[in-house]
């Protein structure tokens, strides 16, 4: 049986990460346990940081909000300042999974995961969110476009956590959407997933436009040359339609058991389109 560590503070894990560098650090376990029984992990012991108070709940900090690694997403789904601020990611997470994993995982966990199906992350790359990573040593922000690097694969080093997430309010932006496809309504793994960030001008122009797709690569994916086609552009189905093309150039997908390539690129370029509707501005 492998030992479970509960430390109340950050110099407490340091600690015991110190002792014994196989240790394995995690939140909720809704992904970790899974690798765990499934024999892909073999840490010689365990590190719960979901008890560690630095890395929970939401912070109001002026200009952005933090996030804390260990904030599970019921608590973000039923935080105020996060939906008022964030509704594209209070959408995200609303979806993700079922109200029982949503009770345990965690956001720093679907970071950390680095699942180009994660949902959580299409809003945070849409919002160019910053991850903070600590150690005993030093505290260190980066993009998460940057900390992500690959499927399960994170710019993590030795001894590192997540600490939380950083994201700059952005009032700018006045049509927030995210839409996931997945094989069934609930409990569903995003075959395609789209988080948008736009701003329209009081004569519906797109000024600004942050869109982000999950699924349809390694990575989630933006796009520069699709953003930029948005630019002075109305919302109507027509136009979408036209830089839906680019889209389906710009993503990169791979066949697997829910989909193939092919739909995958198709439908990341029709997600667009549900922009059309989002004209209502919410
Ligand atoms: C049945 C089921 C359905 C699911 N459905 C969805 C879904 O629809 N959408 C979706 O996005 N995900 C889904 N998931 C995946 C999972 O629930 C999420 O990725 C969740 O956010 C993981 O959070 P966690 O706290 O449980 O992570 P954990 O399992 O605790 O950790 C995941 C990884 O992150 C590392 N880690 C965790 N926290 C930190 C930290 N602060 N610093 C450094 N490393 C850390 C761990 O070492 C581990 O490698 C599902 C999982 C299950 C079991």
């Amino acid at each position: 049986m492998t030992q479970v560590l509960l430390p109340r503070a950050l110099d407490e894990l340091w600690d015991f990460l110190e002792e014994d560098p196989n240790t394995a650090v995690y939140s909720g376990g809704t992904d970790l346990l899974v690798n765990l029984r499934g024999g892909r992990i073999n840490p010689s012991r365990l590190a719960c940081l979901e008890r560690i108070e630095e890395i929970r709940g939401v912070r109001d900090a002026g200009a952005a909000v933090f996030i804390g690694a260990a904030t599970t997403h019921t608590h973000l789904l039923e935080n105020s300042l996060v939906s008022s601020e964030f509704p594209v990611l209070t959408k995200a997470i609303r979806v993700l999974a079922s109200p029982a994993i949503r009770n345990m995982g965690t956001i720093g966990g679907n970071i950390v995961n680095a699942s180009p199906a994660g949902d959580t992350l299409p809003p945070l790359y849409a919002l160019d969110a910053e991850v903070e990573i600590v150690s005993r040593k030093e505290a260190k922000r980066m993009p998460v476009s940057d900390f992500i690097v690959g499927p399960g694969r994170v710019r993590l080093g030795a001894n590192e956590i997540v600490k939380g997430v950083w994201i700059r309010k952005a009032p700018e932006f006045n049509v927030r959407h995210f839409e996931k496809v997945g094989l069934r309504k609930s409990q569903a793994c995003a075959v395609a997933s789209l988080a948008a960030a736009l701003s329209l001008s009081e004569g519906g122009k797109i000024e600004r436009a942050r869109l982000a797709w999950g699924s349809v690569g390694p990575t989630v994916v933006r796009s520069a040359e699709v953003e930029e086609a948005l630019l002075g552009r109305e919302l109507e189905i027509q136009m979408l339609a036209e830089v839906a093309r680019l889209v389906e150039r710009a993503v990169s997908p791979i066949d697997d058991v829910r989909a193939s390539a092919q739909y995958r690129r198709i439908v990341a370029g029709r997600l667009l389109l549900r922009l059309a509707e989002s004209g209502c501005k919410n």
